[in-house]
């Protein structure tokens, strides 16, 4: 039998890609022929709400998953009639809304932006008067890499946001000034197991993220124990209140007063690409390994590691692999402006991972569309 997935990015892919030596076969459904997760497994194509294509999906497989958290609500649940799955529906429903997400956080007790709903220009103006600028609105569904966003610096800021952003209800918080953004990533099996890989320093332009540092530095060790437990305690109290199985990425702003949650992706994320080569179980084995309620392995990274995205294009392979310590990705994916085509992780290089890090960020720049 075979392991479902709600959509055919390099999520899936990378599933894919980590479970095939554990022996499983996988079947993706995805709207574009030729996904990325398609080109190395069967696919399905089909929009997610499809009743027909999600009844073929379910009967080839005995759980399934998903790898994005835009896919509707209401098809998990269909599917959950059929076969198991995981992460329960009720992480996606969370997760799908800015609003009800930080309410769930903030209801367990974890730090967050204070926040409004806001869906009139009155509101918007009392969630301002009441947070103090600067502010940051965003659509509560369907935003991801920064989109559907504004901050709001001066009151003039206040009514151009409302006219780009006005239509869709919105959530505004605080805007956090917070001295870098990591991420905690952990994985929850049936019996309530928990691991968590150490903490990720992340690095975004423009919305999208450029480059993770694993573990993230710490001045001192005792500080890196310190904040790795606090994250790892959200993390956890999330885990459970979900009941959840599979692996949950956290995203966090470090700011002088402790950690406070941004946001949290109910799937395999970008910010643990590195865990591939960098840990001794990748995201991607140990999200297959919970959801098959199979032992989950170590997430220990015996070094440190760097993760560089490359977005719009990418540098002429021979060149990158003849630099030490490199591991490319490419995921199968025509070039296009701010378009995530592939990914390096610089691990096993030591005391030099920095500077070669630098040297394949510079490659990624003036390969890239992303360009000043
Ligand atoms: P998000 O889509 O919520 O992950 O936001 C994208 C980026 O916007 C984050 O990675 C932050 O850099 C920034 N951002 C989001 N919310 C806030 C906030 N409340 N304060 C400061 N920066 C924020």
């Amino acid at each position: 039998m075979t392991i479902g997935v709600l959509g055919g990015g390099q999520l899936g892919r990378m599933l894919a890609l980590a479970a095939y030596p554990l022996g499983e076969t996988f079947v993706f459904l995805d709207p574009s022929r030729g996904a990325p997760a398609g080109q190395v497994g069967d696919q399905v194509v089909g929009a997610y709400d499809d009743l027909a294509k999600l009844a073929e999906l379910a009967k080839r497989c005995r759980v399934v998953t998903y790898e994005f958290e835009s896919v509707p609500v209401a098809a998990a649940r269909f599917l959950e009639a059929h076969a198991p799955v995981y992460p329960p529906p009720r992480a996606l429903e969370v997760a799908q809304d800015r609003l009800n997400e930080k309410r769930f956080v903030a209801e367990l007790g974890i730090a967050t932006s204070p926040f409004f709903g806001v869906s009139t220009h009155e509101e918007l103006e009392h969630a301002v008067e009441a947070l103090g600028l600067p502010v940051v609105a965003k659509t509560r569904n369907f935003g991801y890499d920064g989109k559907g966003q504004a901050v709001m610096r001066t009151p003039e800021d206040v009514a151009a946001a409302w006219e780009t952003l006005s239509g869709a209800p919105l959530i505004v918080e605080r805007f956090v000034p917070f001295e870098r953004e990591l991420s905690i990533l952990g994985v929850r099996g049936k019996d309530g197991t928990k691991r968590f890989w150490p903490l990720v320093e992340n690095r975004h332009e423009r919305g999208i993220l450029r480059r993770s540092t694993a573990p993230a530095p710490f001045s001192t060790p005792a500080d890196a124990a310190r904040v790795q437990a606090q994250a790892e305690a959200i993390s956890a109290q999330i885990l459970d209140a979900l009941e959840y199985v599979g692996v949950l990425a956290v995203e966090l702003f470090d700011t002088p007063s402790g950690l406070v949650v941004n946001e949290m992706a109910p799937r395999v994320h970008n910010s643990g690409h590195w865990t591939i080569e960098g840990s001794v179980t990748s995201q991607f084995e140990n999200h297959v390994r919970a959801i098959l309620d199979l032992p989950l392995g170590d997430t220990s990274a015996p070094g440190p590691s760097v993760m560089i995205n490359l977005i719009g294009g990418w540098p002429e392979r021979a060149a990158l692999l003849a630099l030490p310590h490199v591991h490319l990705h490419l995921y199968g994916k025509t070039a296009q402006p701010g378009r995530k085509v592939g990914h390096v992780t610089i691990a096993g290089a030591g005391a030099d991972t920095t500077r070669l890090a630098d040297q394949v960020e510079a490659m990624a720049r003036t390969s890239g569309s992303f360009r000043e």
